[in-house]
């Protein structure tokens, strides 16, 4: 939402966007989900577009806080309403905001390395954003790694930082109103 809308120039700065946009494999990414028609296109995020819950709520998952009109990482006062939280209903409902696509020979060479910078990153992102968070990491036959995340500036974060740490080529796609980002590295 907010945020989303704030953040819609970005598309504009990506380099090789649109040549590695449409990859051979993104029918296959996310495979657990294929069938239950969640990539049917949507025009807004479902799980951002609700009311906001009564404050302060707290999520029976997690124990993020709802307060001042956003999702923080405070102790809930007793009387917090239970709310599960954005994030955790992504997590529960296996429906990624991001999925972040890593392959090619030198990932392979390297996979370490760089998964130990997909999760120092990622929990990084989560302290000062709490319902931006890995969901799955799924290793494919093929060699490739594919990350999933509740929402889609994890995704592009982690793009970029693994572009910042290692170069390669990065490609951003948006889908479903900018609520969904597929991201694909390779090198
Ligand atoms: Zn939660």
């Amino acid at each position: 939402m907010r945020a989303l809308n704030a953040a819609s120039g970005w598309r504009a700065n990506v380099p090789g966007m649109s040549q590695h946009a449409k990859g051979t494999r993104q029918h296959t990414i996310g495979a657990p989900l294929r069938g239950r028609g969640i990539l049917a296109e949507r025009e807004h995020d479902p799980y951002r577009d609700r009311g906001k819950p009564p404050e302060p709520s707290a999520c029976p998952d997690c124990g993020v806080v709802f307060h001042d009109g956003r999702w923080q990482w405070l102790t809930a006062p007793p009387e917090a309403h239970p709310q599960m939280c954005p994030a955790c209903r992504r997590v529960r409902d296996r429906f990624p905001a991001g999925f972040v696509t890593l392959e090619g020979e030198f990932f392979h060479a390297h996979r370490g390395e760089v998964m130990n910078l997909v999760h120092s990153h990622a929990r990084h992102v989560r302290e000062e954003h709490p319902l931006q968070r890995l969901m799955e990491v799924e290793d494919r036959q093929d060699g490739s790694c594919v990350v999933t995340t509740t929402d889609p500036h994890l995704a592009r974060g982690l793009g970029e930082a693994i572009r910042h740490a290692w170069r390669g080529d990065l490609a951003f796609h948006y889908e479903q109103g900018q609520t969904l980002l597929r991201v694909h590295w390779r090198r």
